[in-house]
């Protein structure tokens, strides 16, 4: 393992173990683009690591990060990184079904691609939505961290903001093809929603960025309950991890974090945590500053963290997505075992993680 699978027509079954997550490939590549078009189910709920690297940067063939959950054919995507547009479609994602996008943090390597996503599915012309749907998100930080020089104003804008200014940028585009294609007004269909934090939690910019808390509800449709935690990855704030909960099972996503006691809140009892992880020992190699190594360090997860945090949660299959940095699947792997007996596996772009049956 280790490799990458890119262009490969591969649907084989990489693991499984007893009633818990199956694991499959989904195909990449145009020749098997009909093929992967009916791959994911139309019924239980399944996992697809759509892209799986940290960035914001190029340092192999991995595209950057973003999520998939299918829940009975419907399509909740979690961050928008990197490729993620050419993603959906080469992994056939059920877009004309997109239900909710979530955002982790406003970090470009988690959003960078949000205008792609909207602008390639928008309606029933490219196979898109044409239902609205929330796109919920971090709301303004309200300040930059102590001595940070504000380069662009305003300074903290939210998942609101962000999505509001998308639109305005593409303005001429939507109102063209609002005219001439006769497309319904994408503002009409897309609706942010900035995550409000409860009175009781004393977090802040300049505070602490992720006191303990318990997840607070962040959507709900008939068929997916989401809740949100702050999670830790210092000086971003808000940053968030959720739990999704499904007819089938729970998946929880870590968001990019240390260690955080809030993952291990989010993660209770999940069939599937999908956590980022950063192998230090790739950065210490390539002669970074002191300073950027310690920010790697402050700021996420080495893979023994992720075991912990996975062990600690009682999940039951540990996911490893967002990886910075390049290293062997042992590399990855092999810490984590040491304090977490569950099934692990190190993400591929592409690879599907189906629930258990229905409880
Ligand atoms: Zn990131
Ligand atoms: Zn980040």
């Amino acid at each position: 393992m280790g490799t990458e699978h890119h262009g490969l027509t591969r649907r084989s079954v990489l693991g499984a173990s007893a009633g818990l997550a199956t694991v499959s490939a989904l195909g990449v590549g145009s020749a098997t683009a009909a093929e992967s078009a009916s791959s994911v189910p139309d019924t239980g709920t399944h996992v697809v690591t759509l892209g799986t690297a940290a960035g914001p940067v190029v340092r192999g063939p991995r595209q950057g990060i973003a999520t998939a959950i299918v829940v009975d054919g419907a399509l909740y995507l979690v961050d928008v990184g990197l490729g993620v547009t050419r993603q959906l479609s080469e992994t056939g994602m059920p877009v004309d079904r997109l239900r909710a996008i979530l955002l982790t943090h406003l970090h470009s390597d988690h959003i960078c691609e949000l205008p792609g996503v909207l602008l390639y599915n928008w309606g029933p012309n490219v196979g898109g939505f044409d239902e609205p749907f929330p796109i919920v998100g971090p709301g303004r930080a309200g300040a930059l961290p102590q001595g940070a020089r504000p380069a662009v104003a305003p300074p903290t804008p939210g998942t609101e903001d962000l999505v509001g200014s998308t639109l305005s940028g593409y303005a001429y585009d939507v109102n063209i093809r609002v005219h001439d294609e006769g497309r319904t007004e994408l503002d009409q269909l897309v609706q942010p929603r900035d995550i409000r934090l409860p009175e009781g939690v004393a977090a802040g910019p300049r505070a602490e960025l992720a006191p303990e808390m318990s997840p607070l509800e962040v959507y709900r449709d008939e068929q997916v309950r989401v809740l949100a935690a702050l999670v830790e990855h210092p000086p971003v704030f808000p940053c968030f991890g959720f739990r999704i909960e499904t007819p089938h099972g729970v998946v929880a996503l870590s968001g990019d974090t240390t260690e955080h006691p809030n993952v291990v809140r989010l993660a209770r009892g999940a069939d599937v945590l999908v956590h980022e992880a950063m192998y230090l020992d790739y950065y210490r190699d390539k002669g970074f500053t002191p300073e950027y190594l310690q920010h790697l360090a402050n700021s996420h997860t080495d893979p023994a963290g992720a075991g912990r945090v996975a062990a600690a949660a009682g999940a039951r299959h540990l996911v490893f997505s967002h990886l910075g940095g390049v290293a062997t699947y042992e590399q990855w792997a092999d810490p984590a075992r040491e304090s977490f007996g569950g099934t692990i596996t190190v993400a591929d772009d592409g690879q599907m993680f189906s629930l258990g049956g229905s409880r």
